[in-house]
């Protein structure tokens, strides 16, 4: 069990009165972590030791910055046992999950480092004589990260990685399913050498949430916030940004469609939506949610992508055995895709794979014969529950990719490429990978979602501008003529 501290002005600190909350494992109920449970008050601690390090941090050089993001990269890198100790024991996922989250996290602080020279501007003509007029970036203040439980390595450091690549100054906010795994990125931030204050960790108990997060939002001092997780909860912090009109990105729930054309390789398709459904226990943002099969192809896909999931192993990841399938989260996940199931079975689907669970080791299961009746079409199981939707045409398949409110990652195989990029192009979707699977993430690319998923882009050049002020700048050359 570990008792943690939060980070606030480089200074290990509790909570005001020593108030805790417990995580507990999801397989076995023990105490996993303990940990500090702010108040709104000592959110606004972290937040006014930001505001002060701003001061300073902004006004260092790129190299600097960037010296100290690659020895965080290194440190982050260091701690893999003690990521897979602590995401297996908070949250039940696999080493293997644990490994691939410190990777691309480590990745994305290098490419974050590598944007310190990119925070750039531009000289705009200027109709004035005399005026040369500037389109300058700057660091835009102190930022709140929050991230959640289920790419927690990942998320945490994209939540801080380039605000602080920026310039900026941030507050990371603790999943309250996840504290210990979060604190380790802090961790390794610090023992990078970042100054007091540069980054500050606060975690807190589930019920504060809201009250947390607004004290934080409210202060004059923070002037971006980040927000992965729920569409539900995105419109709570939405509504709370729009009220003290503080610019957010919001990286928000899927439902990703993943179609499989006539002329697809299946194999490749079967491996890539096996891939894409059932990594993590399909508990990724991107999970392959929907499978929507041309009917001339679907018999046989079906009983491939059926063997496949049949043959993934399911188990404690704290055992030595590799599984593919560790814990899900939580009951609540377990409860949630019974009924689903239950749902889709009453209406007419068949269960091809799997089936339902008594408790957190779920077993990969698929649904076939989906259709917008049932549950399952429309909402995110968020577990290793998926159903396949059969389709006639390409035109079905778009219209039926495109039947549902959110749109965040996207998938079209097909051997005749173009057809295939014509099909990617008309979905409504921030990312879609043609003959690739839903799940892919790199460090430079443009991450984000549309509609219910979410705005605002992470990844690469599009974080500097959401992490950024562009101001206008002029400097007046010459004797400026004034018409009185
Ligand atoms: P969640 O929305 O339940 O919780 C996330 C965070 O919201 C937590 O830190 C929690 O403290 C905070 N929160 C809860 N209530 C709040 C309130 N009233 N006011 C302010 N903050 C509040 O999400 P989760 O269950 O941790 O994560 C799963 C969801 O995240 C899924 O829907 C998944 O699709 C989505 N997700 C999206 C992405 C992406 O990049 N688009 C990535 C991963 C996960």
């Amino acid at each position: 069990m570990s008792d943690l501290s939060m980070l606030i002005n480089g200074l290990q600190v509790q909570a005001a009165q020593g108030a805790t909350f417990e995580r507990r494992n999801p397989l076995d109920g023990t105490v996993a972590t303990r940990a500090p449970a702010a108040s709104p008050a000592d959110a606004v601690k972290a937040v006014e030791a930001a505001a002060e390090a701003f001061k300073s941090w902004s006004q260092t050089g790129p190299t600097e910055r960037r010296m100290l993001l690659l020895k965080a990269a290194e440190k982050l890198e260091a701690k893999v046992p003690q990521f897979v100790e602590a995401m297996a024991t908070e949250t039940g996922a696999t080493g293997m999950w644990a490994g691939f989250n410190v990777m691309l996290a480590a990745g994305m602080i290098r490419e974050a480092a590598s944007l310190t020279t990119q925070v750039a501007g531009e000289v705009i003509p200027s109709d004035v004589p005399g005026s040369l007029a500037m389109g300058v970036r700057q660091p835009a203040g102190v930022v709140l990260g929050i991230a959640p439980w289920n790419a927690p390595v990942i998320l945490g450091v994209r939540a801080v990685a380039t605000p602080l690549a920026c310039g900026n100054t941030v507050i990371l906010k603790g999943s309250e399913a996840c504290p210990r795994t979060h604190q380790l990125i802090v961790e390794a931030f610090q023992e990078a050498g970042l100054p007091a204050g540069v980054i500050n960790y606060i975690t807190n108990a589930p019920q504060d949430a809201g009250a947390v997060v607004e004290a934080v939002v409210a202060h004059p001092a923070v002037r971006r916030v980040n927000f992965t997780g729920s569409t539900r909860v995105g419109r709570i912090i939405a509504q709370t940004c729009a009220k003290y009109l503080k610019p957010v990105v919001l990286e928000l729930g899927g439902k990703a469609p993943l179609v499989v054309l006539d002329d697809a390789d299946l194999d490749d398709a079967v491996n890539a939506a096996a891939f894409g459904c059932f990594a993590n226990s399909g508990q990724i943002c991107m999970s392959t949610e929907r499978i929507i099969v041309d009917e001339k192809v679907a018999d046989e896909f079906v009983r491939k992508f059926a063997a496949k999931a049949k043959a993934l192993p399911v188990g404690d990841p704290r055992k030595p055995d590799p599984v593919v399938l560790g814990s899900v989260v939580g009951m609540p996940t377990v409860e949630h895709c019974n009924a689903l199931l239950e749902d889709a079975l009453a209406k007419g689907a068949k269960l091809v794979a799997g089936g339902k669970s008594e408790n957190t080791l779920m077993p990969a299961t698929l649904l076939d014969h989906v259709t917008p009746a049932m549950r399952i079409y429309k909402e995110e199981s968020f577990g290793p529950v998926k159903g396949i939707v059969r389709v006639r045409g390409v035109e079905e398949a778009i219209a039926c990719a495109n039947d549902n409110e959110y749109g965040l990652s996207a998938a079209v195989f097909g051997r005749d490429i173009a057809r295939a990029f014509n099909v990617a192009r008309r979905i409504d979707s921030g990312i879609c990978h043609v003959n690739a699977p839903t799940v892919h993430d790199e460090a430079q690319m443009p991450f984000g979602g549309v509609k219910g998923s979410g705005m605002g882009r992470f990844g690469g050049k599009a974080g500097i501008h959401e992490f950024t002020e562009l101001r206008w700048i002029t400097v007046q050359t010459t004797p400026r003529h004034y018409p009185f």
